[in-house]
């Protein structure tokens, strides 16, 4: 199927188009980071790509990560992200399936070791994973150049100035970031452009366009991204 990348081996991408899933092969299990839009049926095809039981981690709630998140049993996700899945639950989801990891939790799959790191500010309890021997970064819609969603409810752009300075100060532990959206992968040198760009568009320095389709926010284009913000 065309949207299956195989990156190497024992990591998979599932593109939607627009958004995209990851699957990490483990030994005895594997793992699979979001479930799109829902347009494609992740699970089914996650059970063509590996024998082992995959369980599903969320590294955030918005609805083009949750798309298939009905289709397995349970959900991890960092606990100060359950209100904002609660407020707009996927249709089928219960929120007694979510299951809680923390800030440094190492989420072991044997051939896979990925540290939690909590980074809130697109949503309160998004999360990125790094894995310090492969030197891989998965940092959700965070860091990423596409549109970075940051107006209505559960943004908080002065948090993800701080999440993204806080990620900023381990550069040395990654080579690689792999974003939700966007082009992949992309290079840690964005990392200060998108502080920049968050800065500058708070203090007034970037013009306002028009958001690509009708939303309520304007669109703040800086050297490494779109921020997309109400100063409402
Ligand atoms: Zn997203």
């Amino acid at each position: 199927m065309e949207n299956i990348i195989k990156i190497q081996n024992h990591f998979t991408i599932i593109d939607e188009g627009g958004v995209r899933s990851f699957l990490f092969e483990g030994k005895d299990k594997s793992m699979l980071i979001d479930t799109g839009f829902g347009s494609i049926p992740v699970k089914d095809i996650v059970k063509e790509l590996t024998d082992t039981d995959v369980f599903l981690l969320n590294t955030h709630t918005d609805k083009d990560h949750t798309g298939c998140n009905k289709d397995f049993d349970k959900v991890y996700m960092h606990p100060s992200e359950m209100e904002h899945y609660k407020n707009a639950l996927p249709e089928g989801c219960k929120i007694e399936d979510v299951m809680p990891v923390w800030e440094g939790d190492i989420i072991d799959l044997g051939y896979w070791k990925f540290e939690v790191i909590l980074t809130p500010g697109h949503t309160p309890g998004s999360i990125m994973l790094l894995e310090r021997d492969k030197r891989m970064l998965i940092s959700g819609d965070t860091i990423q150049d596409g549109d970075i969603f940051m107006f209505g409810p559960g943004r908080n752009m002065e948090a993800f100035i701080c999440s993204l300075k806080k990620i900023l100060k381990i550069t040395d532990s990654f080579d690689s970031i792999w974003p939700s959206h966007g082009s992949y992968n992309v290079d840690k040198e964005i990392i200060p452009k998108i502080i920049r760009g968050a800065k500058d568009l708070l203090e007034g320095k970037i013009e306002g366009q028009e958001p690509p389709w009708p939303m309520p926010c304007k669109k703040y284009v800086c050297e490494a991204a779109g921020i997309l913000y109400d100063f409402k």
